[in-house]
């Protein structure tokens, strides 16, 4: 715990995140050694970004190539892997057109950028507002934080972006009463991440599709956490059919190098002209090369095969463990993005699976949350689950003495 090395953490790291003091050095596939050796299953993934494991021979390779021949050269021209890259986005998604930055947060200020210039540039500059949902989280810049549906992100930051308005994610009356002739757009993840792994009601997407129809406003997708296959398709919206007219993706995109990007129909990035947008480090080659291989891989489609069957697995061990604990209380998510919704404080569980060389994490308090490597082993999950279990069965007992 007090090694030399968290001591200089400590020291000399400025302190936004509250940290478990393990220093890690090396990583494959869904393994992670610390710095005295010991070995841990990942079922963090680095918060949905490895989704196709530490170190993968393939992705390593096409990095070791590009970084032999160019990193970067700006935007002012054009490189190969950006090119290919979008391409392949374009080609396996809904979209025309892909605007490429460096983080979540970075895609998103580009959707709502873009949402209220498209508005504009046809003549209605009334509509700039957007509807986005409670427990919601889009990123921590000052646009994105607007958006976000959570106040403790918020605290401290006022005066926030105007132009923002919340409803609870789920509820399709609320949504329609909020929509009104300022609307530009509706933002949401099509299954919360950060707000406790909620998957809506059946419908509840088409709903929201059917209103932003009816009312001529954009419906954007933050699958910033559901997209690259984590949710068992390349992207989340394809198994709820419903298409969105702005995506945004970053996470997984290049499996641990940081990329975002936002991608648009046609007639709707037709309003990011010349000038109108940019990002020094966007779709830069050499983290392009990385993402393009990551897309490769995905299409395949060999992983994503594994990943739902894999998946089937998980959910039907969780729901035993729901079955034989009173403490918990649901099983959420869809593909290899899960949650187990506790009675209790998720915090000892977290810690307890830790001391047995498990990483998970937990969100909201309450959930655990379970995003390993799309090729996690089934073996893998079922020593997480035995220690679940083990350490359900011990705070149950200590409860009832
Ligand atoms: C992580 C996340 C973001 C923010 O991404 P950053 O790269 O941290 O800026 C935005 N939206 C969702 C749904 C996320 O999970």
């Amino acid at each position: 715990m007090a090694s030399a090395t968290l001591e200089r953490a400590e020291r000399f790291i400025a302190h936004t995140y509250k940290r478990i003091p393990l220093v890690f050095t090396r990583g494959s596939g869904a393994s992670l050694w610390d710095e005295t050796g010991r070995r841990y299953t990942d079922f963090v993934a680095g918060i949905a970004v490895c989704n196709l494991g530490h170190a993968h021979p393939r992705i390593v390779r096409a990095l070791g190539e590009q970084a032999e021949l160019l990193w970067h050269v700006s935007n002012l021209y054009y490189t190969r892997p950006q090119i290919e890259l979008a391409a392949w986005l374009v080609e396996h998604s809904f979209a025309d057109r892909v605007f490429f930055c460096n983080s979540g947060a970075e895609a998103n200020e580009a959707a709502i950028k873009l949402a209220r210039k498209y508005f504009k540039d046809k003549g209605e500059p009334g509509r700039y507002r957007i509807v986005s949902m409670e427990l919601s989280f889009h990123g921590r810049t000052m646009a994105t934080l607007s958006a976000t549906g959570q106040e403790k992100v918020k605290h401290g930051f006022d005066p926030l972006l105007e132009g923002f308005d919340f409803v609870p994610f789920g509820d399709v009356e609320a949504l329609r009463r909020a929509i009104g002739k300022q609307t530009a757009a509706v933002l949401l993840e099509p299954i919360q991440g950060e707000g406790g792994v909620r998957r809506p009601e059946p419908g509840y997407l088409a709903a929201v599709r059917a209103l932003c129809d009816e009312a001529g406003v954009l419906l954007l997708f933050d699958e910033i956490q559901t997209g690259m296959g984590r949710t068992g398709t390349l992207f989340a919206y394809e198994q709820f059919g419903v298409t969105p007219d702005i995506m945004t993706l970053a996470k997984a995109l290049a499996n641990g190098l940081p990329m975002g990007a936002m991608l648009a129909r046609e007639e709707i990035a037709a309003a990011f002209g010349p000038g109108a947008h940019a990002s020094t480090f966007g779709g830069t080659p050499i983290v392009s090369a990385a993402a393009l291989e990551v897309c490769r891989i995905l299409g395949e489609g060999e992983i994503l095969a594994h990943a739902r069957k894999v998946s089937a697995h998980f959910r039907a061990r969780l729901e035993a463990l729901q079955a034989r604990h009173p403490l918990v209380e649901e099983v959420r998510g869809l593909g290899l993005l899960l949650g187990l919704k506790l009675a209790v404080d998720g915090e000892p569980f977290v810690q307890g699976c830790r001391e047995a060389g498990f990483l998970i994490n937990c969100v909201q308090g309450n959930v655990l949350r379970f995003v390993p490597p799309l090729l996690i082993a089934a073996e893998e999950i079922d020593a997480l689950i035995a220690c679940l279990d083990g350490l359900f069965e011990r705070a149950e007992r200590e409860k009832r003495s």
